[in-house]
């Protein structure tokens, strides 16, 4: 969508009233309109002129995949700088959830990541993360369904674009625009120390989903290479600050990778750290996406699971649906535009 301080200058300087730069506003994130046209509420030359000027969209949907089981689907846009950018959709019996990407690729590069190992490209507003929103937003509408839910997770690390990240939190949560509240977004990082404080302070009420992947700095430093720079010790102290700060749940994700971390010293070292009020570990089935790494057995996933709950640490498996159309959460990566 268009930035709002753009539509009140091309409405300004086209010399029509303030008010009709709420219409355009309303226009795209209530009424999901895709163009001009379509904002029948304003004059016929207003719509002319505001479409001569503006595009609404910043980004073109290329490319659809559906998984078998239609649950889950996955969309291709591209930038209008012609980068390429993916975004999720995952339906449950009453929830509809968005993945949404960040950046375009992403600097941290964990190996096990097909966004890490792409690299660093740019990146992405506040408005082209609102795109890849209403993009299903709009698709859902004819069935009476709406976007319940929206989750960072998809291709970039969220608190390593922290000003555009938390304005589209504000766009997606403003009561005169999109509408959805802030309990309803997740963020998930890989443990950006001063983006968490941010969180903390500016937008406590949307969800904290750290990325461990491995409790001692040796493993976490291959696994998650920003590690060494925000290495356990200070991660966790960030997250009982915003623990003690929001009085929210917090979210640990673990990418279960069989023989890499799913040892006794991990979950020993794991469990002294997550054995605390309102902590919650999920493990998430890896989705094979190369870097020398193998997806786990149900089996190999289940019994982990135990093995955290005997050690006393509240853990549960998260559904990674999409795998097979590679669309689970943080395996986005963009292959055919950029080629
Ligand atoms: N950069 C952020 C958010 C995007 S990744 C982060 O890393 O937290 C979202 C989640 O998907 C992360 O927990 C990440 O480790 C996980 N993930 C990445 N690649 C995956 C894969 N191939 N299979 C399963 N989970 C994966
Ligand atoms: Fe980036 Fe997250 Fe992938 Fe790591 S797992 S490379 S932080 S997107």
């Amino acid at each position: 969508m268009i930035a709002r301080s753009e539509i009140e200058t091309a409405v300004a300087e086209l010399g029509a009233a303030s008010y009709r730069a709420r219409q355009v506003y309303q226009a795209l994130t209530q009424g999901l309109a895709v163009d001009f046209e379509e904002m029948t509420v304003l004059p016929r030359a207003l719509r002319a002129s505001l479409g001569a000027r503006l595009t609404p969209r910043t980004l073109e949907p290329v490319e659809d995949w559906r998984s078998p089981a239609g649950d889950t689907e996955k969309t291709l846009f591209a930038t209008r700088d012609g980068h390429g950018v993916e975004a999720v959709l995952l339906r449950y019996p009453r929830r509809a959830t968005v993945c949404v990407s960040s950046q375009v690729g992403c600097a941290v590069g964990c190996p096990f990541c097909s966004s890490g190992r792409l690299g660093f490209t740019r990146q992405l507003s506040a408005e082209e993360m609102m795109d890849q929103v209403l993009h299903w937003a709009r698709l859902l509408r004819p069935e009476g369904r709406r976007v319940t839910n929206v989750v960072f997770m998809g291709m970039g690390e969220p608190l390593l674009n922290a000003d555009e990240t938390l304005r589209a939190c504000g766009l997606l949560n403003d009561p005169e625009g999109f509408a959805l509240a802030a309990r309803a977004l997740s963020i998930s990082t890989v443990g950006v120390v001063p983006g968490i404080e941010r969180l903390s302070r500016e937008a406590p009420q949307v969800n904290l989903a750290v990325s461990l992947h491995a409790a001692t700095d040796d493993l976490r430093d291959r696994l998650v290479p920003l590690n060494r720079r925000f290495g356990l010790d200070v991660v966790f102290a960030a997250c009982a600050r915003h623990v003690r700060a929001t009085r929210r749940k917090l979210f640990f994700e673990w990418v279960v990778l069989p023989g890499v971390n799913d040892g006794e010293e991990q979950v020993a070292a794991a469990a002294s750290r997550l054995r605390r009020p309102l902590y919650h570990l999920n493990l998430i089935p890896f989705n094979e996406a190369g870097g020398g790494f193998r997806a786990p057995t149900r089996d190999e996933v289940e019994s982990l699971r135990r093995r955290f709950v005997a050690a006393g640490v509240r853990c549960t498996v998260r559904r990674s649906p999409g795998g097979e159309i590679e669309a689970a959460c943080g395996q986005l990566a963009l292959r055919r535009l950029e080629r």
